[in-house]
């Protein structure tokens, strides 16, 4: 089963593709979380990225590119993947296209997590992920601070780009670069709209889960 999240940062695709993953057993492939761990290397190229990202604008298409083909012609992949953040623009949404077709394998599901503008700043500015075993919470939405202890001991921390300003430019970026895509997907009749709102993940995984299971 392969599957891709689409949605504006903020939107909550990369917590519904972790309880997907959880639920189907399939890895999720998230471009930003490989992207982070090449800056948390200290290597020339991860201070290059560092930069980019920290403006809000997006990494090159090479880049990125490279760290999907390799992880989803790797042996983790053989029974499927979940995408998360990539494509992000009809260039990145073609090339993928090309490399499914060459692995003689397609996208069954295209998930886009629609919310309302006016949440999504809320969502990305209270964001606090625990370093150790991935789970978002909000400042805004629990009693969950930056600094706090997760039940695994990791240590909550803010993303460097979850600030109003970048997320301001992340969504210039989004509506300028990734929208389009939306249309890419319709017209292969794959897309399914999920709308999501101030209640919580659990009715979008509900609907997620409902939809691969029929
Ligand atoms: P995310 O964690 O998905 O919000 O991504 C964080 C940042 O990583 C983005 O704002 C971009 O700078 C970069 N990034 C992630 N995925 C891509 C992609 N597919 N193409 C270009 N840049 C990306």
């Amino acid at each position: 089963m392969n599957v891709l999240f689409l949605g504006a940062p903020g939107s909550g695709k990369g917590t519904q593709s972790k309880k997907i993953e959880t639920e189907f057993n399939i890895p999720q492939i998230s471009t930003g979380d490989l992207l982070r761990a090449e800056t948390a290397s200290g290597s020339d190229m991860g201070e290059e990225l560092k930069k980019i990202m920290s403006s809000g604008k997006f990494v090159s298409d090479e880049v990125v590119l490279e760290l999907v083909s390799k992880k989803i012609t790797s042996d983790e992949c053989k029974n499927g993947f979940i995408l998360d953040g990539f494509p992000r623009n009809l260039s990145q949404a073609s090339s993928l296209d090309t490399l499914l077709t060459n692995l003689n394998v397609s996208l069954e599901y295209v998930f886009l997590i629609d919310v309302p503008t006016d949440l999504i700043i809320k969502r990305c500015v209270g964001r606090v992920t625990c370093n150790k075993c991935g789970k978002i919470e909000n400042e805004y939405f629990s009693d969950i601070k930056e600094g706090d202890t997760c039940e695994d001991a990791g240590v909550y921390v803010k993303r460097a780009d979850d600030n109003e300003e970048t997320v301001t430019n992340r969504l210039k970026v989004y509506g300028e670069q990734t929208e389009p895509i939306i249309n890419f997907y319709e017209e292969k009749g794959i897309l399914h709209r999920i709308i999501g709102g101030e209640d919580g993940p659990q009715r979008l995984t509900d609907e997620i889960i409902s939809i691969i299971k029929s």
